[in-house]
């Protein structure tokens, strides 16, 4: 494997740093980097001058489609997506065919992400059998499993029912586990197609209400606390939530909260255009929710931004709206989403971008291998980003099979440049380069 001396990035856009990279790991930053550098055999020099390192980014919240739907995306596609995107793990969401609900689905995917090299794949469990929110999945079995399953969804589903939601956050404080939650109410969104206010009821579409979301979010914070487990809220996408979540921290609720990009971007009043491609659960709200979520972004009440990338063979998009699937793509526009919603608005900088999008994740999922401060002997997951670019989103020159992407032909600001996934640069200049090897 190659070596590489990275010259002049700016640490979390700081000060301009020289990180030296050997074996996989950072192994110098600083003043000393270039000088022990001379040392290392097999070295390729990077100028990185201008641009900002960050530690690789790791998503909560992936939909890589196989087993099942290999149609619409497959671990090997989803993972190059992700090296694009400038993400050194992803958590690929249990809805697929079949639902990861055993060890035997979880070590699949967890032996196709490595199989493939581009970035770390931890498969999600079910919490439920097939989704089905009837009986508890093995959840056991999963997280004693070779792909050693910390975090369990029914992500696309609601684990509705409070029983079952009880059992699952009580069976998971054996090995540390954690359940996320997709917070949506069933009887409260039945046939709903969009965010339940003005713009529903001009477009006479049934409406999916706040309190549909923020209903589960009470009632499952209370249930994080009654059992003293650890609560994810996936995707908060309304200002109500926001104030739950902030309220439950302060009782010191053991809670954790995900904003999606496009919730920070983008709101229904796009839906006047009849737009499949802006159709998503949860619904695109409000500009006060989106102005909500980003502040709570800033403030701290909300821990990660997880992309819910969702990618839909065109057939399920390109349709009337009543029929089009739910979802987005997102992880090759994550980080330049969050730079336009967040950084260009001066709301946060480069080091609250790095918790949200890589520490605080790591830390969640236990991932002690992600998310580093460039400490000497940190595995190298290094991503270098220039801030300065601007460049088009386009769909067809994406890495993932989807072409359902809300951002298509939007100018946006900061582009991934380099990836580098345990030391090997598997993006070169925003381009798929080699993958690393099999861990
Ligand atoms: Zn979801």
């Amino acid at each position: 494997m190659s070596n590489y001396l990275i010259t002049g990035a700016t640490l979390f856009g700081e000060d301009p740093q020289d990180i030296l990279v050997v074996e996989g790991a950072i192994a110098a930053v600083g003043a000393d980097a270039a000088a022990r550098a001379t040392d290392v055999s097999d070295l390729e020099t990077i100028d990185a001058t201008g641009l900002v390192a960050l530690p690789g980014m790791v998503d909560m919240h992936t939909h890589l489609r196989e087993p099942g739907r290999e149609d619409a995306e497959t671990v090997l596609t989803g993972s190059q997506a992700a090296a694009r995107g400038g993400f050194t793990a992803v958590h690929a969401m249990a809805n697929t065919a079949p639902v990861a609900d055993t060890a035997a689905v979880v070590e699949l995917v967890d032996r196709l992400g490595r199989e493939a090299g581009w970035t770390q794949v931890r498969p999600v469990g079910a919490v439920t059998v097939g989704l089905g929110g009837e009986r508890l999945s093995d959840i056991g079995g999963m997280a004693a499993s070779r792909a050693e399953v910390r975090m369990f969804s029914d992500d696309g589903m609601c684990v509705w029912d409070a029983q079952l939601m009880r059992r699952a956050l009580e069976y998971v404080k054996a090995f540390d586990g954690f359940i996320a939650q997709h917070a949506q109410e069933p009887r409260l969104t039945e046939k709903a197609q969009m965010n339940e206010g003005v713009v529903s009821a001009e477009l006479g579409m049934v409406g999916w209400p706040a309190v549909a979301e923020e209903a589960i979010i009470a009632r499952d914070v209370l249930l994080a606390e009654h059992t003293n487990s650890r609560l994810h809220v996936c995707h908060v996408s309304t200002a109500g939530s926001v104030e739950i979540i902030r309220a439950a921290k302060e009782r010191g609720i053991r809670v954790s909260a995900e904003v999606t990009p496009h919730h920070l971007l983008l709101t229904d009043e796009l839906v006047r255009s009849y737009n499949p491609v802006y159709k998503v659960n949860p619904p695109l709200r409000t500009e006060e929710d989106m102005q909500a979520l980003r502040q709570a972004v800033a403030d701290g009440v909300i821990d990660v931004i997880g992309t819910d990338h969702a990618p839909h063979p065109d057939e399920s998009k390109e349709c009337e709206w009543m029929a089009a699937a739910m979802g987005m793509t997102g992880l090759e526009t994550a980080l330049s989403v969050v730079a336009k919603a967040l950084i260009e608005t001066g709301m946060i900088g480069w080091r609250r971008f790095a918790e949200i999008t890589s520490r605080t994740p790591a830390r969640l999922t236990g991932l002690g291998n992600q998310g580093h401060n460039f400490e000497v002997g940190a595995e190298a997951n290094i991503i270098l980003i220039d801030p300065e670019a601007r460049w088009i989103a386009d769909p067809a020159a994406m890495s993932t099979q989807g072409n359902n992407s809300p951002f298509a032909q939007m100018e946006l600001p900061a582009r991934l440049v380099h990836t580098f996934y345990r030391g090997h640069r598997v993006v070169a200049n925003s381009e798929l380069a080699t993958p690393a090897g099999r861990p």
